[in-house]
């Protein structure tokens, strides 16, 4: 299973100044007239990306691939980059889709009207996730005063049950209700003994019961891509109760539920890449002093990181 990011930031875009061009260009040059360029080995992992890349703008969007048919978490602005994918890769004809919506917030769906399959007869996408009246949402989405395309897919929607397992897409299935304003739901996808858990936009508080289900639904993942929108001086101050959770609160929870590798997700829009590469510096300094036996790798995601699960 490989773990393809089309998009990772919260809540909003990330305006273009984030990326730091202009100093990255500057960098370059004088770095180029000494003949001295960064080393850029370690940029999959997640780091350096203020020298050797960019974390990008995109809004939530996640292919799993490596199931029966693909498999698409959320549908931010990052899927108009899986929808070129696509088109480059094929005729755009007979191909079927599984959107996992996490909610239908405005940074989870602004994606799906630039999903050409959607307009191409003959193709399916299923839609599905937690909320009721989800049809209603992307019907709105598409009315006449917002974007005037009619669709051509069939596209259709299914509400899942939390605590229920279902196969689909041959991966097995599970669906859990998250604390966030309107609600959200996290998914754990298992296939061939291998655990991918989506898990975002989900406030957790400290300290947590014994009996906290993300304890269990966590368990042994692989990889757990998982909301660390905030550092704790926001999650725990001016920005509680917003719905999202704290780089120091995941990477315990990552820990203590044996979780191999921990991918943090739905980037703060306002920080540059250079804030960013110290975000992901300081968590995996706190996961040295509070989890020191802990061999959980963390990364914080990226548009355009690809992880290999096997
Ligand atoms: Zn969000
Ligand atoms: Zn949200």
């Amino acid at each position: 299973m490989k773990v393809l990011f089309w998009g990772t930031r919260g809540s909003l875009p990330a305006a273009a100044e984030t990326l730091d061009l202009r100093q990255k260009i500057i960098d370059g040059i004088a770095a180029g007239r000494k003949g001295e360029f960064p080393d850029c080995s370690d940029t999959p992992n997640g780091t350096e990306m203020a020298r050797c890349g960019f974390y990008g703008t995109n809004t939530s969007c996640v292919e799993i691939a490596g199931g029966d048919e693909c498999v698409v978490c959320d549908a931010g602005s990052g899927i108009q980059d899986l929808s070129r994918r696509t088109m480059a890769d094929s005729d755009g004809k007979g191909l079927a889709f599984n959107i996992f919506l996490s909610h239908p917030h405005w940074d989870h769906i602004q994606g799906f009207p630039f999903f050409m399959p959607r307009y191409i007869a003959g193709n399916t996408i299923r839609i599905y996730g937690g909320h009721p009246g989800l049809e209603a949402v992307f019907a709105y989405q598409q009315a006449w005063s917002n974007i005037v395309l009619p669709d051509r897919a069939d596209i259709t929607f299914e509400a899942l049950e939390p605590g229920r397992s279902y196969d689909i897409a041959g991966f097995s299935v599970r669906m859990i209700p998250q604390n966030h304003p309107g609600g959200s739901y996290g998914y754990r996808f298992e296939r061939n003994g291998k655990a991918i858990v989506y898990s975002t936009d989900c406030e957790h508080v400290p300290p947590v019961p014994d009996d906290y289900p993300f304890l269990d639904f966590f368990r042994n993942a692989d990889l757990l891509i998982i909301d660390a929108q905030y550092s704790a001086g926001d999650a725990f101050g001016t920005k509680e109760n917003w719905g999202h959770s704290s780089n120091t609160v995941v990477s315990e929870l990552g820990a203590q539920t044996g979780v191999k590798r921990l991918c943090m997700f739905h980037n703060e829009p306002t920080v540059n890449d250079a804030g960013l590469d110290k975000f992901l510096y300081d968590t995996r300094r706190y996961l040295k002093i509070a989890e020191p036996e802990s061999t959980m790798q963390i990364d914080l995601a990226y548009d355009g990181l690809e992880i290999d699960v096997g």
